[in-house]
This record gives structure tokens, sequence and C-alpha cells, in this order.
């Protein structure tokens, strides 16, 4: 049998063991002096990395740290384990993305940087789609780049469900913040706004609730609105193209088109990861794929994290694994403008209201394909077609949720590598996102809307008065009433303080096993309140450093 290895020019090159740097010195560059951290410069995401056509056959190697997952979880651990001097190998499933493999056309986009072709979802009284991305960089490279700091009573309520008493806004303040030098996140300029921002600003301040220009991870934005199908002016600053580049600077070695698929397990260590190469595009499972490793770090998002631990029995003592998934649910509202305003243009999503952020409720400006937004206008035919003419004087407005009341579940399906998501979304949370659903049409009208497109069942198609509109919030809305999407999840390998209560520790290893961590947003005991990751970064940071202090 033909055993290629996959080292190489890929073999590390980092610092040997006795300059390995210490966590004094990790945690330095994450402490006060923190201004003396470089921004990335972006990189190519194809530069160095090992691609589905370099695999002959089986592929087996060793290394000291195995990452599977290059999300914003895993590519972080990546490069700070590679810079502290490991020798670290970095798993992903999904290929790299070069500026010309972007597609703009929704559905095309959907297959290619999607799991599922963009069509998963959960199950329950209703089905929810939830997005998951297969690329190199992960939902970095398909998300809108929103970088928000949890605020500190997040910390305080995770402490009071599961212990976590370490992990407040003091204690990951510096991984915040060196996250945030090296990825150059900023609020979104004014010039790049375009009208689709400006004019939820302008509902905002004439209803006098705070609003403010998102903080993104973008080096000078053109503000086309694309995020979603790819940055194709690389101005996003997604994993593929700052900590993965930094990593392999550092030595990694990054296999695209692995998917891990079992830990290799002797008593409470793992000693490696069996899995396949999986060619891009087609999905087809290619040759067998072993690594040995003396640690882990699991970080292939909350959706297939637990699964891995699930189909290794690993983990699983405190009966965790795979449950307590939480969403932040979202619904959208089509505001239309009398004028026209363009809405293709501006960032993707620029603006955002925090205004209601303690009683879970965040609101923001939102943009997809065009196709994607067209598919929820309502009517047939002339009906459907008077629309579409309408399209350049319409602004959709979305409302996520904390649903800290509803909770699901992650497993494998019989016969594939995909998850059985289930999730019920308990009527205190839809109350709560109908109560956002009402704030949205109220900035749409101070706005200057004249009419807004609700897309929900049982309510008018157009809504074209503020007191038309008084039925979004009289109606009592069931959740199946709506078309709820959910980007954001979280939970499925819950942080702990004590071993019974969930998955992790407050570190990040597994309680179950010494040598195995999680460092994506499966450890969140709860809601992150805003967008996700930066604090999935901010944490795996925390959970770097943790890992070159006691090694
Ligand atoms: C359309 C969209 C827009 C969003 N917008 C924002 C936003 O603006 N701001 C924000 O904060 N959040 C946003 N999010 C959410 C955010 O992108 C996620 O919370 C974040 O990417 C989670 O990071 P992660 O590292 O936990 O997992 P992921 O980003 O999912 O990364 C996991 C990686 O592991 C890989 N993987 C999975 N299974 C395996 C396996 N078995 N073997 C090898 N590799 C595997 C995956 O391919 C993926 O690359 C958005 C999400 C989507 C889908
Ligand atoms: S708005 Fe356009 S230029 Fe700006 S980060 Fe998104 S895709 Fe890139």
């Amino acid at each position: 049998m033909k055993l290629p290895t996959v080292g190489g020019a890929l073999q590390p090159a980092g610092p040997g063991r006795s300059e390995r740097r210490s966590l004094a010195a990790a945690t330095a560059r994450a402490g006060d002096e923190r201004g003396a951290v470089e921004p990335l410069a972006p990189g190519d995401p194809r530069a160095g990395v090992k691609v589905f056509a370099d695999y002959d056959g089986e592929v087996r190697a060793s290394c000291e740290v195995l990452v599977v997952g290059s999300g914003p979880g895993g590519s972080v651990v990546a490069k700070e384990l590679a810079e502290a001097g490991r020798d670290v190998i970095l798993l992903e499933e999904g290929p790299p993305f070069g500026v010309e493999d972007f597609r703009q056309e929704a559905g095309e986009s959907l297959a290619r940087t999607l799991r599922e072709g963009g069509m998963r979802a959960a199950r329950g009284r209703m089905l929810i789609p939830t997005m998951q991305a297969i690329a190199l960089g992960g939902g970095s490279v398909v998300n809108s780049a929103i970088c928000a700091r949890s605020p500190a009573w997040v910390f305080d309520k995770w402490a009071e469900r599961t212990g976590t008493a370490s992990i407040t806004l003091d204690a990951l303040l510096p991984h915040y913040q060196r996250v945030e030098r090296l990825l150059g996140v900023s609020p979104t300029p004014m010039e790049v706004q375009g009208e689709r921002n400006l004019r939820f600003k302008r509902g905002c301040d004439a209803l006098g609730l705070s609003s403010e220009p998102t903080h993104r991870n973008v080096r000078d934005c053109r503000g086309s609105g694309e995020c979603f199908t790819g940055c194709r002016n690389r101005a996003k600053m997604s994993t593929d193209v700052s900590y993965v580049p930094a990593a392999i600077r550092a030595g990694a070695r990054v296999l695209t088109s692995v998917r891990a698929e079992h830990l290799l397990l002797s008593g409470r260590r793992a000693t490696g990861m069996r899995g396949r190469t999986i060619e891009p595009f087609t999905w087809r499972e290619g040759a067998p794929v072993e690594i040995r490793a003396e640690l882990i770090v699991l970080a292939a998002g909350c959706m297939a994290t637990p699964l891995i631990l699930l189909r290794s029995g690993a983990a699983s003592s405190s009966g965790y694994v795979g449950n307590e998934l939480q969403l932040h649910p979202g619904l959208a509202i089509m505001a239309v403008f009398p004028d026209p305003i363009d809405p293709w243009e501006g960032a993707t999503q620029g603006y955002h209201s925090l205004h209601f952020l303690e009683q879970g409720i965040k609101l923001e400006v939102l943009w997809s394909p065009p196709a994607v937004l067209a598919a929820r206008f309502p009517g047939f035919g002339h009906d459907y077609q008077r629309h579409l003419r309408t399209y350049h004087r319409m602004a959709p407005f979305d409302v996520i949720i904390a649903a800290e009341q509803s909770r699901g579940t992650v497993r494998p399906k019989r016969g594939g590598w995909d998850p059985d998501v289930r999730f019920d979304y308990a009527p205190r949370d839809v109350e709560k996102i109908q109560r956002g659903l009402g704030i949205l049409s109220d900035i749409c009208w101070a706005a200057g809307a004249g009419s807004i497109l609700p897309g929900l069942h049982g309510v008018p198609d157009e809504l074209r008065s503020p007191e038309e509109a008084e039925i979004l919030k009289s109606k009592r809305l069931d959740g199946r009433d709506t078309i709820t999407a959910a980007n954001h999840a979280f939970g499925t390998a819950r942080m702990s303080r004590r071993s019974r209560d969930g998955v992790v520790d407050e570190e990040g290893r597994c309680h179950d096993l010494d040598n195995v961590y999680v460092a994506d947003t499966s450890v969140f005991p709860g809601s992150p309140a805003v967008n996700p990751m930066l604090t999935c970064m901010a944490l795996a940071d925390r959970i770097a450093c943790g890992i070159i202090d006691r090694w």
C-alpha cells in the first residue's frame, strides 16, 4: 500500500522546544501592551495548504497538536500553538477558496460553500434553516464579519448555569483585544454604509433608540454587500486569509479536504484521529487518513464537534455531548421606501442596534444575494413581478434573539456524516421575537418606509401604514407563521466547572479526556447575546494560551 506522508514542503519550520514561548510570553502579547501586536496582513488562502489533488492514496502523518476545523475557533488555536513552537497539523474538510472560486449566483454559491448545499435545517415543530460552511476558514468566509464583544452580564449568566466563574469579561478582555488587533476590527465607516444601512440608523434615531455602525474584521471594505458569497475584494479578514496563513508561516501543516471522523482512544487519552479525504464540491469520499497526535483540539463547529465525540464514544459521561443546542433565531422584514436606495450597495450588515440587548433582542440591517431575498417576496405572476420591480427601493431589517427558553440536540444521522439537528422553539421565545418584529416595524416607518413586506403567514402580504402594521404586535404569532432562520449555533459541548454539568472544563479540556480540547462555539454555556464569532475567537485564544502554559 502506498503511504505518502504529508510533510515535505509543509514540514514544521517553527522554533525548537527550547525556544518555545511560555504562557507569560503569550499572554504578555494579550496583555496591556498589546498595542505592539502587528495586524495580520491578508494572505493567499491556497498558499502552502494541501488540497485534494495532492493526496495520492492513504494519508498518514503525526504531529504534536492536531487541530480539527479551520473556522474562527480552530484557526486561532493552530496559529498560537504553531507560533509557540508546537508541531501543528490543521485539518479542514472543505477546500480553500481563491477569489475566482467564489460564485455570486446564490444557488451555486450555497452548493459550494455551505454544508448540505445551504439546505440544512433544525427540525422540531417547524423547520429552522441553519447554515454552516464547508471551507478553509469555516463560517468566517461566508459571514458578515460582524465582530461584537459579549457584555459582562452574558458571562454572569454562563457562570450561573454551569459554574464557569473564571470566564468573565475581564478575563476575556485581553483575548478579545488581541484578536481584534490582529484582524483589524473597526467600526464600519460611513462612506461604505450605503443607503440601506443609513435608513436603519435614521429610523432608530427618529425613535430615540441607540444604534451604531457594526465593528467588522475588514480592511478597505468597498461596501459591495457580497460577504455571504465570499469577499471578492479580499477586504474581509476571514480566517483563511488571516490566522491560517499566519499558522503556516509559523510551521503548521494544513490539510484541506480531510474529514476527521473518529478519535483513536487509549484510556483517558486520544492518540490520534481517523478520517477520509473528501473531494471538493462533489463531496465524494476518497482515501483513508490517519493522524497521530499528542494533543487534539476539536474545532469542527457546533454541529460537527459533538458528532465526532459521539461517534467516538468519547467525553460522554455527563450526557451533555450534542445536547443543549442553542440558536439565535432570526426574522427579517422588508421596508419598501418611496425613493430608490439601491440596497445592493453598502456593507452587508453595516449598522445594528443593541438597545434591547439585555432583553435578548438584537436589531440589524441585513443583506444577502438578491435571489435569496427575492424568494421571500409574496404573490405570483404580475403581483410577484410588481415586487421585483421595486427591489431597488427595499431594505431588509432583521431581529435576532437570545432564545433562552429553547433547546435542541445534534445527533449522528444514520448512513451519513450530516447531523440530525432538532430544535424546540419555545413559545416564550416566539413572543420575544415577535416583540422585536414590532420594534423593527416601528423603525421601518420612522425611517420613511411607505410599506412593509412582513413575510408572515396570516398577515397581509403588504402593510401600507403604521396602523395596518399594528397586526404585527397584536396578532398572536406561532413560530410556524414565520420564516425563521438561525446561523448562530452553540452549546453542544458546553463548558462547566463540574464534570457532571458539561463536556469541557473552563480551560476547554474535556472533563473525561486528558489531552482533548474543544475550541469552537460548542463550548458556550449559553447565548453570547451578540453575534458569536468574536467571543469564539477570544475563548479559543484563551484556550490556546492555557495549553501553552500547561504543556
Ligand atoms: C451566513 C452566516 C453569517 C454569519 N454572520 C456572522 C457575523 O457577521 N458575525 C458573527 O459573529 N457570526 C456570524 N455568523 C456565525 C459565525 O460564522 C459562526 O458562529 C462561526 O463561524 C463559528 O465558528 P466555529 O469555529 O465554531 O465553527 P465553523 O466556523 O463552523 O468552523 C468549523 C470548521 O470545521 C470544519 N469541519 C467540520 N467538520 C469537520 C470534520 N469532521 N473534519 C474536518 N473539518 C471539519 C468546517 O468545514 C469548518 O471550516 C454567521 C454565520 C453564517 C452561516
Ligand atoms: S461588504 Fe463587500 S468589500 Fe466589504 S467585506 Fe463584505 S464582501 Fe468584502
